[in-house]
């Protein structure tokens, strides 16, 4: 079983379109500004298992609940996908995830073929790096082979979530 400690993060991903461009912008500027979050850039066209344009806004477990419910009632209308970032981004993604408004689809199947061909899915935390790279929708190979470069630039920007040692793990 998945325990909470396993959850290193959450993701609220925030889904806009032409005419919602602008409210996206507000929320987005409200969320850094009075909530001190970490927002991503705007996302103009779908990317990763995402289906519509969108930008990411990165939780610490301590912020959870300041951040989930201030979006519960400041989404004006914003469709936002909830999930947490554990070792496994397909159950993350499929069956751990939370919508707010209404629900857009998810493909899973792009981010299993992508944690399949990688084997990255062991990987804590990793969902954020590959949104960046935006390799999910390409062809398995030219997937497998992005991955080197992936992998390359992993060590340089360090764990995006050190995990802190669990209770049951420590000696004595
Ligand atoms: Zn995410």
């Amino acid at each position: 079983m998945t325990q909470v400690a396993d959850i290193c993060g959450f993701h609220a991903h925030v889904y806009f379109d032409a005419i919602t461009h602008r409210t996206a912008e507000r929320t987005r500027d409200a969320l850094a500004r009075d909530l001190g979050v970490n927002v991503g850039a705007f996302h103009e066209r779908p990317v990763g298992p995402h289906a519509k344009a969108m930008f990411q806004v990165t939780i610490t477990p301590e912020q959870f609940a300041t951040v989930v419910p201030w979006l519960m009632v400041n989404r004006s209308g914003l469709s936002v996908f909830v999930h947490p970032t554990t070792d496994d981004s397909v159950a993350d993604h499929e069956t751990s995830s939370l919508w707010m408004g209404e629900p857009l689809p998810i493909d899973v199947e792009v981010l299993r073929r992508f944690v399949e061909s990688a084997r990255l899915g062991r990987h804590a935390c990793n969902e954020h790096a590959l949104e960046r790279v935006d390799l999910l929708r390409r062809p398995v190979d030219d997937i497998t082979r992005s991955v080197s470069s992936l992998r390359s630039t992993e060590g340089r920007e360090g764990p995006a979530c050190p995990r802190p040692e669990r209770p049951s793990e420590r000696s004595g």
